[in-house]
């Protein structure tokens, strides 16, 4: 690769990152989870160190945090204020270890002392307290500037305003954590996707009086500038911080020696899911002052001091309880509820424990230790269960033979293609009996697939259940409108909303309406081939005959599995119910038997972003009943790139450069003679 490829591909990475740090830092809503962040960050630094060219003021091996954000006044900090260096691993600290008695030119008898205090996850800020009072606060910033967040932290009832000790120096800039604890996180757990996010964006926010109704907690470690500091070392000076009334860590500790270190980290590690507040690592310093002072600093981190980090993928915590969910096909699926732990920036208080044969395998247990694993996009799940912790009276876990939402008997089904038993226990009742089963089918019925009722999403459904105004998809057609605008949080403009994105769902293709029922194993594609094969609403809802069940065997695609799934829908009473109701509110449309003198015929179409009112599947749908095509990338064979909000900047790119005619959302109608 050239000079001028590897330095544009450098460039954009190192632009990623700084989008990045913009919306984690600045908007305390990270567009990406840690481990994202860290591995680009590590691309970065190998780039870096494989081709010595690369330099940029933004490199992470150089910046701290992000720039102060124009909605404050902005200060120098006296002091930098500076990130650090992270260890991940035993050896990293004996690396450090090296590299200190290095630097130190000292041998390895040389007892070093380190503090090891936790890594509280919040952000931090600088205090300065000039003759005792507290006069200006600062945020991090770039290390260099931070902002000014004075009033904010001024409603900090663990910052003392007024420091009357003859000890305490005439000028410092005294440091440390704001955070919150994760008990006050549950309420803002809507909000923000960790505490970390939720103190950064209660602090800085614009007008202090709403960051005084967060409880936020302060917790000091260290300073900047200091005129007067009478201690010698980092151990004293937290004592005396408690003396001076500020609130320290009780887990610190002076501790020399990286086994020891180690045995510190595993107990802290053990007891993390106990505290009240997030850490994500414990932090190393060298205690004695002096040498800090001699030891200094590299380009963004002080050498003196090191984060041994947790992992970012895994933790430990406490199986509180196992909870039994029904999915909308019956299937009981057991979910391990947990003490609440900060595993890569996202708090995880439920884990899959997958079916009934996994919990027997590891023999998982409520009040279990266990470590719990999330990785990637991956759902958490328990990894093991720490058997050494297992309290003595704790008894093996027995999965329900009862469905625990309506008590019918659950079953195992036997499986005809891999002729075992399957892991899956399932509640076998049909149609609306089973109310978990009920609220999983409403909540099916008006996804974005079936008829996409815009607002009316899951929790609604829910809570419409509980305040029994729907029990059946009928119901959502026949609402009491005036009962939901008494409702909390609801009022006239929504309501009218509401009734408005209901009505205009009333008229619907057959087969997204077949799908919309919820029929198990009748995904998007089997209802397109049954709508294709009944063509009306009425030949399917009629349904009844010996062969009319095996004239279906004869659609390619359908199978044995499929016609039974549709034989036990139509022999239930509730769900035949169900069909006579909709058919008198609903428009239901024939299946149009596809033709090839469509209007788009041979054209073939892409959409990218989110088009307004109309899914991706009723978009595939309509280009397909007017016989286009859709594909799924950008090639040379693609005729329209449907760009709706927010593209993907590739494809648009790409489309452009191979000539490929790019509409809107209304381009698009108007090629079907319909307006947006
Ligand atoms: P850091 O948070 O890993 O470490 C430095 C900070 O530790 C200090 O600024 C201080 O606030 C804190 N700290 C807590 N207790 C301390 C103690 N006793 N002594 C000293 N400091 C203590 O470093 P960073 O550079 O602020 O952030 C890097 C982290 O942020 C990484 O884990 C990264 O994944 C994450 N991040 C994520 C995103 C994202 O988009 N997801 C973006 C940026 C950064």
């Amino acid at each position: 690769m050239d000079k001028i490829k590897i330095k544009k591909i450098y460039e954009e990475k190192i632009n990623l990152l700084s989008k990045y740090n913009l919306f984690y830092y600045d908007k305390s809503k990270p567009k990406v989870s840690d481990q994202q962040y860290d591995s680009l960050k590590n691309e970065i630094l190998l780039l870096e160190k494989k081709y010595k060219f690369l330099k940029s003021k933004n490199s992470p091996a150089e910046a701290v945090g992000h720039k102060p954000s124009k909605n404050f006044k902005k200060f120098q900090h006296r002091a930098s204020m500076l990130s650090l260096s992270n260890a991940f691993s035993e050896e990293d600290l004996k690396n450090f270890e090296k590299r200190i008695l290095n630097f130190l030119s000292e041998n390895k008898e040389f007892k070093i002392i380190y503090s090891a205090e936790p890594k509280i996850d919040g952000i931090s800020a600088s205090l300065t307290y000039k003759n005792g009072i507290f006069e200006r606060g600062l945020s991090r910033g770039d290390g260099k500037e931070g902002e000014d967040i004075t009033a904010n932290l001024y409603t900090i009832k663990d910052i003392p305003k007024k420091i009357l000790d003859k000890d305490f120096p005439k000028d410092i800039d005294i440091r440390g954590e704001v955070f919150i604890q994760n008990s006050d996180f549950e309420s803002l757990k809507e909000k923000f996707a960790n505490p970390r996010n939720a103190a950064s964006g209660s602090l800085r926010q614009k007008n202090s009086e709403d960051t005084k109704k967060i409880p936020l907690k302060f917790i000091a470690y260290t300073y900047g500038f200091e005129q007067g500091l009478r201690q010698k070392n980092q151990s004293d000076y937290l004592k005396k911080l408690d003396e001076w009334g500020f609130k320290t860590n009780p887990l610190n500790k002076t501790i020399s020696g990286v086994k020891n270190l180690i045995q510190n980290y595993n107990d802290i590690e053990q007891q993390r899911a106990n505290l009240d507040f997030d850490i994500d690592g414990i932090v190393y310093k060298i205690n004695n002052f002096e040498l800090q002072k001699r030891l200094g600093n590299v380009a963004n981190a002080p050498r003196w001091a090191i984060a041994h980090k947790f992992s970012s993928d895994k933790a430990i915590s406490k199986i509180l309880d196992i909870d039994i969910q029904i999915g909308r096909t019956g299937a009981l699926t057991p979910v391990a509820k947990i003490k609440p732990i900060n595993i890569g920036g996202v708090l995880v208080s439920n884990a899959t424990l997958h079916n009934e044969d996994e919990i027997k395998r590891k023999d998982i247990r409520i009040g279990d230790i266990v470590t719990v694993e999330r990785a990637g996009d991956v759902i958490p799940h328990i990894l093991s269960v720490d058997l050494n912790k297992r309290p003595k009276k704790s008894a093996k876990f027995i999965f329900p033979d009862k469905c625990p939402s309506c008590g019918s008997k659950t079953e195992k089904e036997f499986n005809k293609i891999t002729k075992k038993i399957d892991a899956v226990r399932r509640c076998p009742s049909e149609g609306y009996y089973c109310d978990k089963i009920s609220i999983e089918k409403l909540k099916h019925f008006v996804s974005k697939d079936a008829f996409n009722i815009d607002g009316f999403g899951k929790k609604i459904v829910e809570n419409f259940w509980k305040l029994k105004l729907i029990k059946y998809p009928q119901d959502i057609f026949n609402l009491d409108f005036s009962k939901i605008e008494n409702l909390d949080g609801w009022g006239k403009l929504s309501v009218q909303n509401l009734k408005f994105s209901i009505e205009q769902k009333k008229n619907i293709s057959l087969e997204r309406f077949i799908y919309s029922l919820g029929i198990r194993h009748i995904g998007l594609e089997n209802a397109k081939l049954l709508s294709k094969h009944f063509v009306s609403f009425s030949k399917f809802k009629n349904l009844s005959k010996k062969i009319d069940y095996e004239d279906m065997l004869n659609i390619d695609g359908i199978g044995e599995t499929q016609v039974s799934s549709i034989k036990s829908f139509f022999s239930n009473k509730d769900n035949k119910k169900v069909l006579n109701e909709l058919a008198n509110v609903l428009l239901i449309k024939d299946a149009i038997q596809k033709s090839d003198d469509g209007l788009l015929n041979n054209k073939t179409f892409l959409v990218t972003g989110k088009l307004n009112g109309i899914s991706r599947a009723e978009v595939k749908s309509l280009i397909e009943e007017n016989s286009g095509k859709t594909i799924s990338s950008v090639s040379k064979k693609l005729n329209f790139l449907i760009i709706g909000e927010k593209p993907t900047k590739k494809k648009v790119d790409y489309a452009k450069q191979l000539k490929i005619k790019i509409i809107g959302q209304a381009e698009f109608l108007k090629m079907l003679n319909k307006s947006s």
